[in-house]
Order: structure tokens, then C-alpha cells, then sequence
């Protein structure tokens, strides 16, 4: 059993649409551990994409990040990591899968909806960053 870290995006809160991807996540046969809705703070949003500081999109993702509350997730399940972004599917909606989340929802490379970790350890600095050990069951 692993877990997962997600965050469903600004374009996805805004047009109301947490309950159609936690469908699609719990279809998967992941389940939400943890979820609650926060405005990111500019500094949460450089630091949690700190990776990405010198490419040409940084300051339109962060500004994005913060523009609308997001709702931040623990996922659990088997294969999580791999599996939470199968759901996902691809950067670019339009290279994503059919049935992805990102097929169905998002709106272009840069506001595609939902965040997954990209591997254990980010996964697990990932959790720890937004949710203290304590409110994990
Ligand atoms: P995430 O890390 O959010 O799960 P990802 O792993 O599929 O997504 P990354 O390459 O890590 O993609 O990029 C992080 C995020 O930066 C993307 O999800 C997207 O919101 C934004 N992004 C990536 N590439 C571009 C781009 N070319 N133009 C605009 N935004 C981009
Ligand atoms: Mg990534």
C-alpha cells in the first residue's frame, strides 16, 4: 500500500469540479485519505514547484496556484504513485488518454487540473509539507 500527494487545480475548484475527479480517483480504486481546501500561499507555490524555478512558465504556474482555493489530497492504494497518474494522464490534455482526468477536464498545459507526485520520495515530502502525520488514518 502506498500514498499519494494531489492537488486539484484552480481551473478544476473554480468550475466545480472536485466531486467528478474524486470520482474518477475513487474508480480507480484509490482511495482519499485526506482532503481539505486551502488558498495557497505564494510561498507554498514557489517552494511546492520550486523544481521548475527557471523555466519559462514559472511565474504564470505560480500565479495560477494561487489565483483560486485548492483542495489538497492524500491518495492510498496499491501502485498509487503510478496509478493516480494513469488517471491523471498526460501534461497536455491533449496528448492525455481517453477517460483521464486531464482528457476530460483540463483546459491546456498550464491549467490541467490536478497535481500528482511524481515518486516516493516527492510523494512523501510532498504529504508532509501540507498535512501533519496526525490528521493520516
Ligand atoms: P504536476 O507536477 O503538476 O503533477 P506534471 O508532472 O504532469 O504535472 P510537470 O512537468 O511536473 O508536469 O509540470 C508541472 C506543472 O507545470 C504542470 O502540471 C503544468 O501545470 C505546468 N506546466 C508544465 N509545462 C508547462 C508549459 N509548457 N506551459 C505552461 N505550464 C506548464
Ligand atoms: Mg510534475
Amino acid at each position: 500500500i502506498q500514498r499519494t500527494f494531489s492537488i486539484i487545480k484552480p481551473d478544476a475548484t473554480k468550475r466545480n469540479l472536485t466531486g467528478a475527479i474524486n470520482a474518477k480517483i475513487e474508480a480507480a480504486g484509490l482511495r482519499i485519505i485526506a482532503q481539505k481546501r486551502i488558498r495557497m500561499t505564494r510561498e507554498q507555490a514557489e517552494t511546492f514547484y520550486g523544481v521548475h524555478r527557471e523555466r519559462p512558465f514559472f511565474g504564470e504556474l505560480v500565479e495560477f496556484m494561487i489565483s483560486e482555493p485548492v483542495v489538497v489530497q492524500v491518495l492510498e492504494g496499491e501502485n498509487a504513485i503510478a496509478k493516480y497518474r494513469e488517471v491523471m494522464g498526460a501534461t497536455d490534455p491533449d496528448e492525455a488518454a481517453d477517460g483521464t482526468i486531464r482528457k476530460d477536464f483540463a483546459l491546456s498545459k498550464g491549467e490541467n487540473s490536478v497535481h500528482g507526485s511524481d515518486a516516493p520520495e516527492t510523494a512523501a515530502e510532498e504529504i508532509a509539507y501540507f498535512f501533519a502525520g496526525l490528521d493520516l488514518v
